[in-house]
């Protein structure tokens, strides 16, 4: 017998949401963005699917030698650049994008003769303070690494902070603009919540990250499911056990312990915060137990968490538990445990097995 808990990811949403990204940002060329293991799926399950994007973007050189190796031909976009000048070598051997985001990037492209130039992504930083070159540098940057003979093509690219201000949006832009006067130039600005929501920026490539996982980059679920975005991932289990306890019976570790008001029966699911559910998910978070809607009681533990039973009459030893998926999206599950979307997808742990369907 095996542990009952298992993820299972649906391809076929997966493909149907870079086919949206494609028609919504149809003048684009696509990056599907798989750092983080692919946000928790998995590069190995989904490079295959994700194939008619027209390059992938990750953070790990390792991924990106996996990917080469796997036969993935077209464009790999590295989004923090090399860490060191000993790497810039082997971004060349594999034929990487690099984003430029500090002067001392640039330095060590000077000292150095690449056999074949590399193509750049040149950050802006525009607002958020993490990486890039202030807008009022940015041209001067660009003349400089114009010259620069191991530089082949410089896309200007910025990440916003900001997406939900389509004003605040549009002023960073005119801003980005404003400084590159006579310059020409291929820009990539745009992340999974400017695909959706702002789609008057130009780009010549879009980053699409969360959306094709099926979730959204905020709590804005309605948006998503109205353009036709289905989740991928969904976590499985099974009741192991249950119980029945009375008025003023406690349930779990004290001191944070559920106390109940009435007769309930509980039942126990094999899925703990070791799992990747979220720790910090409240009373009252739903689940579905053979199909019908309850929620858990008590605090999560590290293998374990606890279900109220009592509308579930139904339900059994063996039960059937959705945690998140098709019916219970992950982004109210992350709003109710405190997070977001993104960590809970990231953080489902290697102990669980995927099943590809
Ligand atoms: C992660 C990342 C993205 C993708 O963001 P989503 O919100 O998941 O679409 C895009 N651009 C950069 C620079 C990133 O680091």
């Amino acid at each position: 017998m095996f542990r009952p808990t298992f993820a299972v990811l649906n391809i076929k949403s997966l493909k149907n949401n870079l086919k949206i990204v494609q028609k919504i940002a149809s003048k684009s060329q696509i990056w599907a963005v798989i750092k983080a293991n692919a946000y928790g799926h998995g590069i190995k399950n989904v490079w295959k699917s994700l194939s008619s994007s027209d390059g992938f973007a990750v953070l790990n050189l390792k991924d990106a030698i996996q990917l080469r190796e796997l036969g993935w031909e077209k464009p790999i976009l590295m989004l923090e650049g090399f860490f060191t000048n000993k790497e810039i070598k082997i971004f060349n051997y594999y034929n990487l994008t690099s984003v430029i985001h500090s002067y001392w990037q640039i330095q060590e492209l000077e000292k150095i003769v690449l056999r074949n130039p590399l193509n750049i992504y040149l950050k802006v930083n525009s607002s958020m303070n993490r990486l890039g070159f202030k807008n009022n540098q940015i041209n001067y940057i660009w003349k400089k690494l114009s010259k620069n003979i191991n530089i082949k093509n410089i896309t200007l690219m910025a990440h916003f902070a900001n997406t939900d201000k389509t004003n605040d949006l549009n002023l960073e832009i005119n801003k980005i603009n404003q400084f590159m006067n006579n310059i020409k130039y291929k820009k990539s600005f745009s992340n999974s919540a400017a695909i959706v929501w702002h789609q008057q920026i130009y780009n010549d490539w879009v980053r699409a990250g969360i959306i094709l996982y099926g979730a959204s980059p905020n709590d804005n679920w309605n948006d998503i499911v109205n353009i036709g975005i289905k989740p991928v991932m969904s976590l499985y289990s099974k009741i192991i056990s249950i119980q029945k306890i009375n008025s003023g019976d406690k349930v779990g570790y004290s001191p944070y312990c559920y106390q109940s008001e009435s007769q309930k029966r509980i039942g126990i699911v094999a899925c703990g915060y070791a799992d990747g559910y979220p720790k910090n998910a409240p009373y009252g978070t739903p689940v579905i137990v053979d199909g019908i809607k309850t929620h858990i009681i008590g605090v999560v533990c590290m293998d374990m968490l606890i279900v109220d039973l009592t509308y579930c009459e139904q339900a059994k030893i063996g039960s059937h538990v959705e945690l998140w998926g098709e019916n219970i999206k992950i982004n109210e599950i992350a709003k109710l445990a405190g997070t977001i979307g993104y960590d809970i997808m990231c953080s489902l742990n290697a102990r669980v097995p995927i099943q590809i369907i």
